[in-house]
């Protein structure tokens, strides 16, 4: 294993074992929820959209290690941005599992700023897996259609 794939390793299993921003918020907090029958995730966001700012995000999840590291690093990353920039960094991540499967990304064509996102990249060896990976983000997608 290279050094790159332990730190991968170690980045995911951090989010996993901590999970960032996990709770409820109250309304008029939006409510979303998804489910990956594949695996069996599940993920349900409570999200506070200000002015087309993500103000608040908490989370609960359970499910796969995959599934809970990506959704704890999906909202430390979409904190503040605008409902655009998260969208946006949602298509840099699927972007970035697809450019892996085609194994093309070996020699780190990871896209700039992602952070701890970018450990995805190291993990998601298998078709089945994408899904876990990409839960958080399809339910924050919902969550963000409902607020506009
Ligand atoms: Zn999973």
């Amino acid at each position: 294993m290279s050094s790159l794939e332990e730190l991968y390793k170690e980045v995911i299993l951090d989010h996993y074992k901590n999970p960032r921003n996990i709770g409820e918020l109250e309304p008029p907090a939006i409510k979303s929820e998804g489910h990956n029958p594949l695996c069996g995730d599940d993920i349900t966001l409570y999200v506070t959209i200000e002015d087309g700012v993500i103000k608040e995000i908490k989370m609960q999840s359970s499910g796969c290690s995959i599934s809970q590291a990506s959704a704890s690093m999906m909202t430390n990353a979409i904190k503040d941005k605008t409902t655009d920039e998260a969208l946006e960094l949602m298509e840099t991540v699927k972007q970035m599992l697809k450019v892996h499967l085609d194994g093309s990304s070996e020699d780190g064509a990871t896209p700039p700023g992602l952070g701890d996102l970018a450990a995805l990249q190291g993990v998601v060896q298998f078709p089945v897996r994408i899904k876990c990976a990409t839960l958080s983000w399809n339910t924050l997608a919902e969550a963000i259609k409902e607020a506009s």
